[in-house]
């Protein structure tokens, strides 16, 4: 369809001056980009008026759909009384408020929340609290890190060095610290099965077959951490989901098992639920699915139900406690950014649990993922389809060239990319992880919108792999 003039300004201008995240510019400069002017419950509106579903919720962020009134109410009334005022030094009335409410909402043992401004800034904040913990308790030797291979935790050094992800670390390679990496369990493509070689013969394959293998990874974990726990200051995991490498579910008992292990070995464990923190996973945060309580907890995304960048970085009184001395003893934690703890944001969040708690809705989720499951489970029909996988609301629908012999398709065919650009004609918001579709809409999509959504994604892909 023809854009309009406005439309074709804004393009033009777009292209002139703004630099995508995460974009090739120069593929960006000779496609035709939707500008979005509107949103509208679970859809967003362009410039000249077209409507798409937010497959993806606005990268993970939108709860309870776009123009929420409560949220619009709170962020209006928290305006009329003041934008931002700093908190180095002062306080201000809605982080108050809002650290009271999380508190109470969050995994029993932590206390305390440190605000930041996004995602990577809140696993930042945690790196250096778990590495400064030990420094002040006389154990200044726990200095490293363990993470997952495959993990993504955010943009900024610290973040980048405890993540994996090649395409996007590899160039600052030489500028981030050395982590240890233990095998997330990527059942599809078990890394523990691929560790121990070809060699070993069908026997073994067969064992690293989920739940027969009896989760081999957590017995490498524990390896990995016997060895190294007197230089670790914590585990950092993405609880249920790794979201960016590909939505990459753990199965049941993995998460419960690894923060057995941190705390057998004396290392902390960080709770990464930027992504899935606020319901996305059926639970409040995913650690409540396996009851784990971990001792630092990184929370943004759908913290302002996806309005405004807030994030919080939450730890226990005993992390807490080692900071506090005299001054003259240095160990106050030198960190803060200039909008930590902006009221808006942080009345954008209270109005956003408020919704959960008036709208009980993480009861009603429990209905929708059914559905989606359902839905999800009719992709297995596709050839390309070759795993599907989802933690309540959050799914990925891996293609393959090969299903038989597991086998991606070549970057340069572009599948995923060319699947969102099919979908994006037919009125749906998709961002695909490489060839893995990724369908993670808001928890407050109808389920006509969900089979719309499955419709259409299904549509796509049919459409794209033959
Ligand atoms: N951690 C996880 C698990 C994430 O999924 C992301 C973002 N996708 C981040 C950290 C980084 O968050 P942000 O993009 O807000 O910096």
């Amino acid at each position: 369809m023809k854009n309009s003039d406005k439309t074709g300004r804004l393009i033009r201008l777009d292209k002139s001056h703004v630099w995508h995240p995460f974009t090739q510019m120069k593929e960006w400069l000779s496609s035709s980009p939707v500008i979005i002017e509107r949103g509208e419950g679970n859809y967003l509106i362009d410039t000249d008026g077209r409507r798409y579903l937010d497959g993806v919720s606005s990268l993970w962020v939108n709860l309870h759909g776009h123009r929420k009134k409560e949220i619009d109410r709170a962020i209006k009334a928290q305006i009329e009384r003041i934008a931002h005022t700093t908190l180095l030094g002062l306080g201000n009335v809605p982080s108050i408020e809002l650290a009271d409410r999380l508190i109470r909402i969050a995994p029993g043992g932590l206390k305390k929340v440190f605000y930041s401004d996004n995602g990577s800034t809140a696993v930042e904040i945690a790196l250096k609290m778990a590495f400064q913990y030990w420094a002040e308790s006389g154990h200044g030797g726990k200095r490293r890190f363990v993470s997952f291979t495959g993990a993504y935790h955010g943009d900024t050094f610290g973040s980048m060095s405890v993540g994996e992800i090649d395409v996007f670390v590899k160039k600052y390679r030489p500028l981030l610290f050395k982590t240890i990496r233990s095998p997330y369990p990527y059942c599809y493509r078990c890394p523990v099965e691929k560790a121990k070689g070809a060699g070993h013969g069908a026997r073994r394959k067969k064992e690293m077959n989920y739940p027969d293998c009896g989760l081999e990874c957590l017995n490498v974990l524990e390896r990995i951490l016997r060895k190294h726990s007197g230089e670790t200051a914590a585990l950092i995991i993405e609880p249920l989901i790794q979201g960016a490498s590909g939505m990459i579910t753990s199965p049941p008992g993995f998460l419960k098992g690894a923060r057995g292990l941190a705390k057998r070995y004396k290392v902390l464990f960080i709770a990464d639920e930027v992504a899935t923190g606020f319901g996305r996973t059926g639970t409040m945060f995913a650690c409540d699915r396996e009851r784990v309580r971990p001792d630092i907890l990184c929370l943004a995304k759908g913290l302002t139900g996806g309005y405004l960048p807030l994030a919080a970085t939450l730890v226990t009184d005993e992390i807490y406690r080692a900071f506090l001395g005299g001054y003259e003893e240095q160990k106050t934690f030198f960190h803060g950014h200039t909008y930590t703890g902006n009221p808006l944001g942080c009345a954008a969040a209270l109005a956003n649990i408020e919704v959960f708690e008036k709208e009980k809705v993480i009861k009603g989720l429990k209905k929708k993922i059914a559905l989606f499951e359902e839905l999800l489970e009719g992709f297995r029909a596709l050839r390309h389809v070759g795993d599907v996988r989802n933690a309540g609301l959050m799914a990925g629908i891996e293609l393959v060239k090969d299903r038989v012999a597991k086998e991606p398709y070549p970057p340069e065919e572009r599948v995923g990319f060319r699947v969102l650009r099919e979908a994006r004609r037919l009125g749906l918001i998709i961002r695909p992880l490489g060839d893995t579709v990724v369908l993670m809409p808001p928890l407050s999509i109808t389920e006509d919108e969900m089979r719309r959504m499955a419709e259409i994604t299904f549509e796509c892909v049919r459409t794209v792999t033959g």
